[in-house]
């Protein structure tokens, strides 16, 4: 069978990590969040891992090529043989040129991206909504999980606020950034035919759903090309 490599794009709150563990349980491929693997190459001081540790250091953001090499260093392994799900990366147009050409060197290709598509409303609804409790974290939302009483926390009574992260202004800026930066991407992919739209505002469930039967077509795809 052919490999399924894939990547995750989708405005913050559209569910995307989600439905990325859930494509990893379900398709038994490993689940990159980029960030995660950029500080786990740090820790374990990889070749890669020092040298991004040297910019981050002197608080300058790590070069497009060095965030590449640290991904190419997992998908580049045995784990990965059967193909990989990134989330995170790239995010924007240089990123994907880099990543492309850096998975040419490696004999391999992308298989598909998936876009989770929601809109800037549903996104204000979703995280604006969220209340957190001041002392232990716990979250409620005004909307689809509202509490008992109104900003107080069912489990320990301790007053609900919206965090700074959930702020209207703050969430207003990452959709800026999102439709600025990572937007073009959409549109890179697309002209590449990887692009696979899938509409967001639907439940968790059935967007589980329309995930699996692009991935079915996908593969279907991939398998008749080889
Ligand atoms: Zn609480």
């Amino acid at each position: 069978m052919s490999e399924l490599n894939l990547v995750l794009l989708g405005p913050p709150g559209s569910g995307k990590g989600t439905q990325g563990e859930r494509l990893r349980d379900d398709l038994r491929l490993p689940y990159y969040a980029t960030g995660d693997i950029l500080r786990a190459a740090v820790r374990d001081e990889t070749e890669l891992g020092r040298t991004a540790k040297e910019y981050m250091d002197r608080g300058d953001l790590v070069p497009d090529e060095v965030i590449v090499g640290v991904i190419a260093e997992r998908i580049d392994s045995e784990e990965a043989a059967d193909g990989f799900i990134l989330d995170g990366f790239p995010r924007t147009v240089p990123q994907a040129e880099a990543l492309g050409a850096k998975l040419g060197e490696l004999g391999r290709a992308l298989t598909g991206v998936l876009l989770i598509d929601v809109s800037d409303e549903e996104v204000m609804r979703r995280l604006g909504g969220r209340r957190t409790c001041e002392r232990n974290g716990h979250v409620f939302h005004v909307e689809f999980n509202p509490p008992e009483r109104e900003g107080v926390c069912d489990i320990d009574g301790s007053p609900l606020i919206v965090r700074d992260d959930d702020k209207p202004e703050v969430i207003r800026k990452r959709l800026e950034t999102y439709h600025s930066k990572t937007e073009p991407l959409v549109d890179h992919y697309n002209v590449q035919s990887l692009l696979r739209r899938i509409d967001g505002a639907a439940p968790p469930a059935e967007v589980a759903d329309a995930l699996s039967r692009t991935l079915a077509t996908l593969r279907m795809e991939a398998d008749e090309a080889v």
